[in-house]
């Protein structure tokens, strides 16, 4: 298989290139070399490697700076995605993608499967749809995957800032009603890995699914675990569990606004391609195991 990987640098893509690579011969690019603000550069590259499978994991990502920067949110978000999948679509190539739980607008209390009505509250969650779209309107072979609150072992990342701020503070705020499930890059990385292995088998699967960990918990919540869970381990921990306390969103004014309810369904996913996915606590512990050397 002739695999083209955009992004290679990102949470996700760092794990794509681990998780693709027994799938066959990847040629992967970061920004330096695909720049996603051009999109004809990026265009061309796909028609130079010629890939049966298209693997995009570049994103503008930074969703509060995307509110002052539109123009090139949309650039990244969604003019280039359309033009790769537009390229796709010319070479048969199957493309995979991702978007957010942010193309909704997270009212109400239920998970949201693939049909529900898009509504995004920021520039992000509406180029991020806007780039899902464009995709689809192209014609080309794909799997778009939404996901939410990603986090990855390398960089840095939530739970390991809740660990450091619990070893330096003695209070902590965090928010408890935004709801959400954690999702590793690793499980993005195995499951993209899986489908697009599937998918060369049973094309009919291409489509739209929504890919989380199972579970669900608030940004409270998950600091309140993996804080006990590092006190378990013996770490140095100032912060009481009494003196981590929950806030609204309204208490953490931010310049794009954030849906409360981010829960996704995944019965679509887990069904097509008979996967069962981890709890979202077991990998965040491996993650935290790795971070910290146990
Ligand atoms: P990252 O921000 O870790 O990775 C995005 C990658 O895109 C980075 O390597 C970044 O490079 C690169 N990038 C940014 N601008 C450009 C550009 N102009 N040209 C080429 N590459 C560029 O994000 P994730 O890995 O977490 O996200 C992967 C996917 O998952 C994205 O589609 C994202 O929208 C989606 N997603 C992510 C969530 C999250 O919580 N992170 C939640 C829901 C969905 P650099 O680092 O150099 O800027």
């Amino acid at each position: 298989m002739n695999i083209l990987l955009l992004g290679k640098g990102g949470q996700v893509g760092w794990e794509l290139q681990r998780a693709l690579a027994p799938l066959g011969h990847i040629t992967a690019h970061d920004i330096d070399t695909a720049d996603f603000t051009q999109p004809d550069q990026v265009a061309t590259i796909v028609r130079a490697v010629r890939p049966q499978v298209i693997v995009n994991a570049a994103a503008h990502t930074a969703v509060d700076k995307a509110e002052s920067e539109p123009d090139v949110a949309r650039l990244i978000n969604a003019a280039t995605p359309g033009a790769i999948a537009k390229e796709a679509a010319q070479l048969n190539a199957l493309l995979v993608h991702y978007s957010t739980d942010y193309v909704f607008d997270g009212t109400g209390h239920a998970p949201r499967d693939e049909n529900a009505s898009t509504a995004p509250l920021s520039v992000y969650g509406q180029t991020k749809l806007e780039g899902e779209q464009q995709i689809i309107a192209s014609g080309c072979q794909h799997l778009i995957l939404r996901t939410s609150w990603v986090y990855a072992a390398r960089g840095g990342n939530f739970a390991k800032t809740m660990l450091r701020l619990a070893s330096e503070r003695d209070q902590l705020k965090v928010i408890n009603d935004q709801i959400g499930s954690p999702t590793g890059a690793d499980l993005l990385a195995d499951v993209t890995a899986h489908a697009v292995r599937t998918l060369y088998g049973s094309p009919a699967l291409a489509g739209l699914y929504h890919l989380v960990a199972d579970g669900e918990t608030s940004w409270y919540d998950y600091a309140r675990y993996v804080i006990e869970w590092a006190r378990k381990q013996g770490q140095a921990v100032r912060v009481q569990p009494e003196d981590i306390i929950p806030v609204p969103t309204t208490e953490y004014p931010t310049p794009a606004k954030r849906p409360l309810n981010s829960r996704l369904s995944t019965a679509k996913l887990k069904q097509a391609f008979g996967l069962q996915l981890q709890h979202w606590q077991q990998g965040v512990e491996r993650m935290l195991i790795e971070h910290l050397g146990k």
